[in-house]
């Protein structure tokens, strides 16, 4: 094995500043694992990295390789590992956890307090090889596609959105038509929603979502998303929001449309703080939110093998462009475009 290996380095604070590089193959410590990367996507959170949000900024700290949705094979394991092997198939959870502080000791890992994210607080999966805790990977079947692996983190948002609150015979309006978006619809589908009502500004991804099992899909840009949603509905509204935007007006919007005693589960992240009417929107409602981050440890990836094995859930229609590593520009351009569902790039 050479010692180097090419990676998309964020190389200095600002907007921008991605460059395919070559560094050094990482070391693994005793419980790591060194993985060969097979495919690895690109989320929303790189994009943000690469345009230098005020989140970005807050928090990235170059250099850095970029990079936590990914598959691979395991190459090396370190002297304390027991259950993973040289030759696996992996996928990752991207968010390593500390297993010691409150949260993680009473069931909820999912929301540590010393989260640390491959790819954001330390090297990750744009690069030939990626070393990460052995605690964090996920075996696959030999034969699962590598795209398809690569997304089961980030379909892992979309499960557990979609299985948070029950959604059987249930009215659903998912707002923010996006890949987890869409993958949401797929997953509530699945689940046996009674009809799903879908809205995005791209007619691009609106198309995707009808593709994924949307019923009515809308863009609040060309007609009114309250008035279109309560006419499908008698008047009544939806029984559960997903939230998968961000954007104020479609959480306004959403919560406008859910009836009475309704759940919200929200999974978008507003850019910026910004007033909502909590007394009409939600107290007087008797409304209940619930916000989602990342995925439950371990459930939500039992969820995500048995969405994916029984074929209840079929992700190919998501996985629109497919790049080589050192196409990254071009991958970055087509994913901020709109115009397109998941870009998957291939080292
Ligand atoms: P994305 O940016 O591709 O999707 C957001 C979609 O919302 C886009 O298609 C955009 O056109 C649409 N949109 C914008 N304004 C809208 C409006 N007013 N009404 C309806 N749709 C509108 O992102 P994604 O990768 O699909 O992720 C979805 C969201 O979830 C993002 O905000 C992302 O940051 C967030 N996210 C959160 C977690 C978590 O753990 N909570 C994990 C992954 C992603
Ligand atoms: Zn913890």
């Amino acid at each position: 094995m050479s010692e180097m290996m090419k990676a998309v380095v964020k190389t200095h604070a600002g907007p921008g500043f991605f460059e395919l590089c070559e560094v050094p193959i990482p070391q693994i410590r005793a419980t790591d694992i060194l993985i060969r990367t097979r495919a690895t996507s690109i989320c929303g959170t790189d994009v943000h990295i690469y345009n230098w949000n005020p989140w970005a900024a807050n928090r990235i700290k170059p250099p850095v390789i970029i990079g936590h949705e990914f598959c691979g094979d395991v190459v090396e394991i370190g002297s304390q590992v027991n259950d993973v092997q040289v030759g696996d198939f992996i996928s990752a959870e991207s968010h390593i956890v500390d297993h010691t502080c409150d949260l993680c000791r009473t069931g909820m890992a999912h929301i540590c307090r010393n989260t640390q994210i491959i790819g954001v607080d330390r090297d990750g999966s744009f690069a030939e090889f990626v070393a990460i805790p052995a605690a964090n990977a996920w075996q696959n079947p030999p034969n699962m596609p590598p795209e398809i692996a690569a997304l089961e983190e980030n379909f892992g948002n979309a499960v557990h959105t979609a299985l948070e609150t029950p959604v059987v015979a249930r009215k659903i309006l998912v707002t923010g038509c996006g890949p987890v978006g869409v993958m949401t619809i797929a997953v509530v589908k699945a689940a046996g929603a009674r009809s799903i009502y879908a809205s995005d500004i791209s007619d691009y991804r609106l198309e995707l979502a009808r593709k994924m099992g949307a019923d009515l899909t809308l863009n609040p840009k060309q007609s009114n998303l309250v008035e279109t949603v309560l006419e499908a509905t008698n008047g009544e509204g939806v029984d559960v929001l997903l939230e998968m935007s961000g954007a104020q007006s479609a959480i306004r919007d959403g919560l406008q449309l859910l009836k009475a005693g309704g759940h919200a589960v929200l999974l978008g992240l507003p850019p910026k703080p910004f007033e909502l009417d909590l007394g009409n929107l939600v107290i007087m409602k008797g409304i209940t939110v619930h916000g989602i981050a990342g995925r439950k440890l371990w459930e939500t990836w039992y969820e995500i093998r048995g969405l994916l094995r029984s074929g209840a859930v079929n992700l190919e229609p998501v996985i629109t462009h497919r790049f080589r590593l050192y196409d990254f520009e071009q991958a970055f351009q087509t994913m901020m475009s709109g115009e397109s569902g998941k870009v998957v790039l291939f080292p």
